[in-house]
């Protein structure tokens, strides 16, 4: 396959009427099941992550006031925040990917406006009925039974925002003890400020901007066509096919009627939930949700034509009628595999640093006061401090090996215990001979091991100071 030696995006920006309330006619299909399904499992983990018990806490709790993250049994502390920076970046990294190869994939199926936005679209058409009702009822006067009707679908979606809310602060501060704060009317300020800003920031979002926020508020949407090419798949219309458009009785041959094969029914337009009609061609506004392929299809299927008029498609594809092997053979290009790579190395990298990473940190503080003192005996002492932290959740007993010059000893052996989850301090007091060591700075190691288990084992340097 040839490969035209000059390639030139049109993205068509149309002006469009802001006011203008968008009905999204209901759609079922096999793009609409799997949209679905990303509603539920996003919304299972979200919504029920945080009432996971996990080790005697919530599973996953980014506690601030104690400055420590948890995932399960990886316990974060703020000097691994490293981590928490590696993870956006990975997220990041995964966008670009999903976006080189298939477009609009992160909006259309998994981005948190959709995904509300089609929770909230639910429960507007379960309250106030399918399209042409919807229309009817914003355009009928004010009435008891209007009113009725729309304070059950506000206070439905308050109630699905307020819940939201909720959740999401309930992963800073433990969410059962904020049911109890809540019932004991003693929520603090900043947790109800946080409720009622992401319970509002919800309603109003998926009740409200729904569209508009994809099309003027969020940035991804503004750049995400740099990240595009010819290879990349995205909702297409294929003109070529649907060309000249026109009803026509179901039976009649198109091609005799000098007719492609759109029967200009609308269909596509009436479900999209940006208002768009993609027969225009690849518009910014398109969130790739693929509701237009479920419609068209069924429409295919009733006039007993192919389905894929509006399909999953690539700039190339369309112009050199591929075939779908070649899609997906197109699909691993450089620019894919590139990503693919960085974004598969940091993953495993990050993923083995984890796996690996010590329950316990280990900071040797030099006593300020005095470099070396004199000891009773004669001998030379040098003091410390250390401060272990214990990263993980049982209470763990250390005991303090040093080495480096040639009978350095601790002044007394000792065992620190140190709770969970905490920091714990100890003064070490290290001594050597007089004559072992020539005067000035000798480095030296000191290990601190867990008694329990030896493999839980940091060793950190430090200087030992003969006068
Ligand atoms: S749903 Fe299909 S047939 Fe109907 S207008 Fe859209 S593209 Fe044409
Ligand atoms: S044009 Fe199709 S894929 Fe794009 S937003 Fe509208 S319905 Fe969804």
């Amino acid at each position: 396959m040839s490969k035209p030696s000059l390639h030139k995006r049109v993205i068509e920006i149309k002006p469009i009427d802001v006011d203008a309330k968008v009905y999204p006619r209901s759609i079922t299909g096999y793009f609409q099941h799997w949209r679905w399904v990303f509603v539920w499992l996003t919304q299972l983990v979200f919504y029920g992550l945080c009432w996971l018990p996990w080790n005697g806490r919530q599973a996953v709790l980014f506690d601030l006031d104690t400055r420590r993250f948890y995932l399960f049994d990886l316990v974060l502390w703020p000097q691994d925040t490293i981590y928490l920076a590696i993870i956006l970046a990975l997220s990041a990294l995964a966008l670009f990917l999903f976006t080189a190869v298939a477009g609009r994939l992160w909006c259309g199926y998994t981005c948190p406006q959709t995904v509300y936005t089609e929770i909230f679209l639910w429960i507007e058409k379960l309250v106030e009925g399918e399209r042409p009702k919807r229309i009817k009822l914003d355009a009928a006067p004010w009435s008891a039974h209007k009113l009725a009707i729309k304070s059950a679908k506000h206070g439905l979606w308050l109630a699905l925002a307020f819940w939201t809310g909720l959740t999401f602060v309930g992963y800073f501060t433990p969410i059962r003890d904020l049911l109890q704060e809540i019932a004991t009317l003693s929520m603090g300020p900043w947790e109800m400020f946080w409720v009622t800003f992401y319970g509002a920031a919800t309603y109003g979002n998926a009740g409200f901007l729904r569209e508009h926020m994809c099309k003027y508020i969020c940035p991804y949407a503004q750049f995400q066509f740099v990240m595009f090419d010819q290879d990349t798949l995205n909702i297409t219309y294929d003109k070529e096919r649907g060309d000249p458009r026109g009803t026509r009785q179901k039976g009649v041959d198109p091609r005799a009627e000098g007719l492609g094969d759109c029967i200009d029914c609308s269909i596509c337009v009436q479900v999209c939930p940006t208002g768009i009609d993609i027969r225009d061609g690849l518009q910014l506004e398109c969130i790739g949700c693929a509701a237009c392929i479920d419609a068209c299809d069924q429409v295919m299927d009733k006039m007993n034509y192919p389905r894929g008029l509006i399909r999953y498609s690539t700039e190339n594809a369309v112009t050199m009628k591929a075939s779908r092997s070649e899609i997906i053979r197109r699909a691993f290009r450089p620019r894919v595999l590139l990503y693919l790579a960085v974004f598969l190395s940091v993953s495993i990298a990050t993923a083995w640093s984890l796996a690996t990473k010590m329950p316990l940190k280990v900071s040797v503080i030099r006593d300020r006061a005095a470099m070396s003192r004199e000891a009773a005996d004669g001998s030379i002492e040098n003091s410390f401090t250390l401060q272990l932290t214990n990263a993980s959740e049982q209470t763990r007993t250390y005991s303090v090996r040093v080495t480096g010059l040639p009978g350095l000893r601790l002044a007394e052996e000792h065992e620190i215990t140190v709770p969970p989850a905490a920091i714990g301090d100890a003064s070490l007091v290290l001594q050597l001979d007089a004559d072992a060591a020539k005067p000035g700075a000798h480095p030296i190691a000191i290990t601190v091991v867990d008694v329990a288990d030896p493999q839980v084992s940091v060793t950190e340097t430090a200087k030992f100071w003969m006068p």
